[in-house]
């Protein structure tokens, strides 16, 4: 489906009012409810194809889903949609499950398309036995040629008025495992020459022959969405099936074939109040990352990534595992809203929206990343002080924990300049600056640094001031300096820290990658045409030094680097071998 390419970044400022009111489909949804349709009941799905993983696109369709389900004392059922054997798998099934609870959603039931296949195929016969649907045996280039375009109509197809018993006939060959794929389709007759290129007499059934993981051997033939979706909100009772911009054409489709389900199943009620409506809300799109489930699993499968939960990827996992809480996600999802055209939401809103969830969350910790040795002249050898840290200044419950030091210490290196300008405020020849938790300390005015052959710093010398302990009465004299990070040297483990930047070189990937491949002359994109714009530095590791008390800390913890920036511990990490990947930097 081609997309809008003309749209407008929406910046970062626009945080929006505090007083929230109704989105269209909340205001939609009232109006229904306040004129009894569906004898007032509010029943909504999420149905995911599962041939990927969950991205944050699908955390704004969840979020509505479930929301208004919620909202509106209704029930979200989750319904995969597995239509097609060929690139679904139960590995994707269960990551959908475990993202959407992650998040916090809870469905009603867990259902399937291929619950409904057999009710589809009667269907498919039903329709066949009243002339709505024909079996096509034109190949898909023929049947291609013939479709004409919106402002041309289409041609018949020479199947097309063939009798209902040859329909029916080969209708079963093509479920029997013997057909080739390709060889023939059924199609309802619609319109051939329709405005709508949907109703040109669309795709019912394709051969795949090949076994579905849930129901084995049993079909070959498979249904198309178009034919599936509307028939199992409507048997399912769905009241409002929300999706996204690019199906407002197929919408006429859905409500037909709903139709034609109804008259179908014999059904006299009357339908106009008593059926699934489908409405459209806009993609989430934003700067800076490329979603679609088969974009994302070409950088899994060619090893850019180290798989779909790799924090580069703007899948719900990633975000899970870069550090994101499902609360800022959510959040986030919230503030920037429903409508009904496309746009391109800055990434820099989301990393705002983590940041300010995060500060009332994250653990303070200290962690030098570019180490350079610290020595305090006369603090005395072998003297080891119990330091208090608070956990979050944010949030005085989260109480504090302990922090050594001692006479050797590990602080930045950029944290120190022998030739410092007046307004650098950290350590240099005669500057003062405050340890955190710990004391004021003075550099002397001369050999306050040591040096290895080739120049490079390899000791600092400071001069600690015992009365200036933090915490201690009058221990807060006001110097110019500001308060620096330090580990202590004998009492610190070393960690491997992951230090994330964009996975990509661009403002706008999906269309400037798309673009350039057209160059090419490609009709889809490729992962050559993808490694053009993938950022080359997105990953840097470092060897740190920490704090003895993170070998406490538990994957997924939320943490916040003093000073450097927002970080979460790797599901990988052990005691023995610390990993944590950053989040974002502490200022945007
Ligand atoms: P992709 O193109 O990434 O594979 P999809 O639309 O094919 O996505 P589905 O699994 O078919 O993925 O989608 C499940 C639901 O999520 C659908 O209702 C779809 O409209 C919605 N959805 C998909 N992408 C987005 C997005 N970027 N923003 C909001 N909703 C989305
Ligand atoms: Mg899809």
């Amino acid at each position: 489906m081609s997309e809008n390419t003309n749209i407008n970044v929406v910046p970062a400022q626009e945080e929006g009012s505090t007083k929230k009111s109704l989105n269209f489909i909340e205001e939609m949804v009232e109006k229904d409810l306040q004129e009894g349709k569906n004898g007032g009941r509010i029943q909504t799905r999420f149905p995911p194809e599962p041939n990927g993983y969950l991205h944050i696109g699908h955390a704004k369709a969840i979020a509505l889903d479930f929301g208004i389900a919620k909202k509106y004392g209704g029930v979200c059922n989750l319904r995969m949609d597995d239509t097609n054997p060929q690139k679904e798998d139960t590995e994707y099934v269960e990551a959908i499950k475990r993202d959407i609870e992650w998040l916090g959603f809870k469905w009603g039931k867990l259902l399937y398309a291929s619950d409904y296949f057999q009710q589809l195929w009667d269907l498919a016969v039903e329709l066949i036995k009243e002339g709505k649907a024909y079996v096509d045996e034109q190949s898909a280039e023929e049947i291609a040629r013939q479709k004409g375009t919106p402002t041309q109509a289409g041609q018949n197809s020479p199947y097309r008025d063939r009798p209902v018993e040859e329909s029916l006939a080969l209708f079963e060959q093509m479920n029997s495992g013997t057909m080739e794929p390709g060889k023939m389709v059924l199609r309802a007759k619609i319109d051939m020459a329709s405005p709508n290129m949907h109703f040109r007499d669309p795709i019912m059934y394709r051969v795949l022959n090949m076994p579905h993981w849930r129901t084995g051997n049993k079909w070959n033939a498979y249904p198309m969405y178009d034919y599936t979706h509307g028939q199992c909100d409507y048997w399912e009772g769905v009241t409002h099936s929300l999706c996204t911009l690019e199906f407002v054409s197929h919408r006429p489709l859905y409500d037909l074939f709903v139709d034609w389900a109804k008259i179908a199943g014999g059904d006299d009620k009357p339908l106009d109040d008593n059926r699934p409506r489908q409405t459209e809300f806009n993609k989430l799109n934003l700067t800076h990352i490329l979603l679609s489930k088969r974009n994302l699993l070409m950088l899994v499968k060619e090893g850019v990534v180290s798989g779909w939960d790799d924090p580069r990827m703007p899948t719900i996992s990633g975000f899970r595992r870069r550090g994101y809480s499902p609360e800022s996600i959510v959040k986030f999802i919230d503030k920037i809203g429903y409508t009904t055209f496309d746009a391109l939401n800055e990434m820099a809103l989301l990393e705002s929206a983590a940041r300010e969830d995060l500060n009332g969350r994250a653990t303070r910790v200290s962690v030098v990343l570019n180490p350079v040795k610290l020595i305090l002249t006369n603090y005395p050898e072998g003297q080891v002080e119990m330091m208090t840290a608070q956990n979050n200044p944010e949030r005085p419950k989260d109480g504090t924990h302990e922090i050594a030091f001692s006479r050797e210490l590990w602080i930045e290196r950029d944290d120190f300049m022998e030739d410092a300008p007046k307004k650098f405020f950290r350590l240099g020849p005669g500057k003062e600056v405050r340890l955190k938790n710990g004391y004021i300390i003075k550099c002397p005015e001369t050999n306050c640094c040591k040096k290895d052959a080739d120049g490079n710093i390899v000791e600092i010398y400071a001069e600690y001031d015992p009365d200036t302990r933090s915490g201690l009465p009058g221990a807060d004299r006001k110097i110019k300096g500001k308060t620096l990070h330090w580990v202590s040297c004998d009492h610190c483990v070393e960690a491997e820290v992951r230090n994330y930047d964009r996975l990509w070189l661009v403002e706008n990937p999906r269309d400037e990658v798309a673009a350039y491949s057209k160059q090419q002359g490609k009709d889809r994109i490729d992962i050559d045409d993808m490694r053009k714009y993938l950022n080359p530095h997105s990953l840097e590791v470092v060897k740190a030094y920490g704090e003895q008390w993170l070998t406490n800390c538990k994957p997924l913890d939320y943490l916040q680097f003093q000073r450097i920036g927002y970080y979460n511990v790797d599901p990988e990490s052990m005691p023995d071998h610390l990993v944590f990947n950053r989040t974002v930097g502490l200022k945007s």
